[in-house]
């Protein structure tokens, strides 16, 4: 059985270092990345790194992004308990997991295959009852669960996929790094009376988002 209380001081010094003191204010938000066991989503050998200032690899050249970015980008999409998200780029599943103590229900999809099924394996085990993991191309979305009240891609895009934009739900927020395979910027878009606002967030470095409505293969670094 995982042990969920282990790094708990750790982790107390996560929330108070890297997030609260870099301006991070929800305490839902904090609530929540105090509640995720983060070293569960990484291999064992890197538990003890888990609740350091950076990302970390999680297997197929994939990371999990640093706590504070999965701690802003949560906070951005303001979510509220009878939200139903949708994630692009599961990975390890921790991203999913802190959305699902905030919303109602959560959809992820990762193309992994193998990344895919240890997430899902993991989630469950955890108790993220709420998580439903998908594996496929998710710059097409889930057409069958959408609308989405909120929407955050985990991995970098030359530009917001359409699939994605449509199935916005009137009212919804989407987060997502936009740039070229080395800087993105964070931008929070939003659904209002159909029409798109887009506020630029800040800089950031994620993996590629591979799909047909992203890069079709990974960009050269
Ligand atoms: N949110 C994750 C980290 C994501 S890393 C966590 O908390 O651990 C980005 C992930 O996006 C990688 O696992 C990568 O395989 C996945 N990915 C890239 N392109 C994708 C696509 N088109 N559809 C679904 N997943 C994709």
């Amino acid at each position: 059985m995982p042990d969920v209380k282990e790094y708990a001081p750790q982790r107390a010094d996560m929330v108070e270092k890297q997030l609260r003191r870099r301006g991070i204010e929800a305490p839902s938000v904090l609530a929540a990345m105090l509640a995720v066991p983060r070293h569960e989503f990484v291999a064992e050998e890197l538990h003890s790194r888990a609740y350091d200032d950076v990302p970390l690899p999680i297997g197929g050249g994939q990371t999990i992004s640093q706590p504070y970015i999965v701690a802003a980008m949560t906070w951005a999409l303001r979510l509220r308990p009878t939200d139903r998200a949708l994630e692009i780029g599961t990975g390890s599943g921790y991203q999913a997991a802190v959305l699902s103590l905030l919303a109602k229900e959560v959809f992820t999809v990762e193309r992994m295959p193998e990344l895919a099924s240890s997430a899902s394996e993991r989630l469950t085990q955890l108790g993220y009852h709420n998580v439903h993991v998908h594996c496929g191309d998710g710059t097409l979305g889930l057409p069958e669960f959408a609308p989405f009240d909120a929407l955050l891609v985990a991995a970098a895009a030359p530009a917001a996929p359409q699939p994605l934009l449509t199935q916005l739900a009137e009212g919804g927020r989407m987060i997502i790094p936009i740039g070229d395979a080395d800087n993105q910027e964070l931008q929070l878009i939003e659904k209002q009376a159909g029409a798109f606002s887009i506020k630029i967030m800040e800089g950031c470095r994620f993996v590629p988002l591979v799909g047909n409505h992203a890069w079709q293969k990974p960009p050269q670094r």
